[in-house]
């Protein structure tokens, strides 16, 4: 069975989406960090990903001969392990620059099909439930103010020991919401038939319960 939630940066998903496979004993794709990983494979090989820098020959040459595997929490790009260096804000912002590549995501969105096959997963990400798994049985869509969600990403980066300025961030927040809610193909967006919440003022472990009670009603 395929879960999948969307939403925006922030807006709780990839920890709803870890706390429930965990409680459902299903897989968990998260889609992000395949984006993140593109960005930093594509900067390594020398294209300027943080510019945006599009050179769409090279870059379907590099993509033909990327694998991705997604063993625990943990993402590998031709067997080798980058979770250690993804999960940063700048990361972040090429991820959304590539994101926006249509041979990236056309190269992503099947190598998200390859990877869940027939298994149990969540798929967590923009465009699972609209474009890369339409006929998933439980969708929902995830979304919270901006404010609370540069709140949620300075705890989440103090924590983490890195440095977060919450205007900086705010202002970041906004630009990504735009730069996703506006690319031509796959742009985030709600599926019809999604679930929609708001996490704002919900706690983790409610919003997990919501997902929660909807998936069994559909197994
Ligand atoms: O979720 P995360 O912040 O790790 O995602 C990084 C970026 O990758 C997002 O800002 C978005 O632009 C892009 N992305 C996407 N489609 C997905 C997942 C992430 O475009 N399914």
């Amino acid at each position: 069975m395929i879960v999948t939630i969307d939403g925006y940066a922030g807006s709780g998903k990839s920890a709803v989406a870890k706390e429930l496979a965990a409680r459902l004993g299903f897989s968990l794709l998260n889609t992000g960090a395949m984006y993140r990983a593109v960005g930093f494979a594509l900067h390594r090989a020398g294209i300027d990903a943080f510019a945006g820098v599009r050179d769409a020959e090279r870059i379907t040459d590099l993509l033909a001969d990327f694998t991705f595997a997604m063993p625990g929490h943990r993402i590998l790009l031709n067997g080798e392990d980058l979770t250690a260096v993804l999960f940063t804000e700048a990361m972040g912002r090429a991820a959304s620059k590539v994101a926006t590549f249509p041979e990236v995501r056309a190269k992503l969105k099947a190598e998200q099909r390859r990877i869940v096959d027939d298994g149990d997963y969540i798929c967590e990400g923009r465009d699972q439930g609209t474009a890369v798994f339409p006929d998933a049985p439980a969708k929902f869509f995830l979304r919270a103010s901006a404010e609370v969600r540069a709140e949620r990403r300075v705890a989440q980066l103090l924590q983490n020991g890195q440095p977060a300025d919450y205007k900086t961030i705010l202002v970041d927040i906004r630009f990504r919401d735009r730069q996703d809610e506006t690319r031509s193909i796959d742009p985030l967006a709600k599926a019809g038939d999604a679930v929609e919440i708001d996490t704002s003022h919900l706690t983790l472990a409610e919003v997990v319960q919501r997902l929660w009670d909807v998936v069994q009603q559909r197994r």
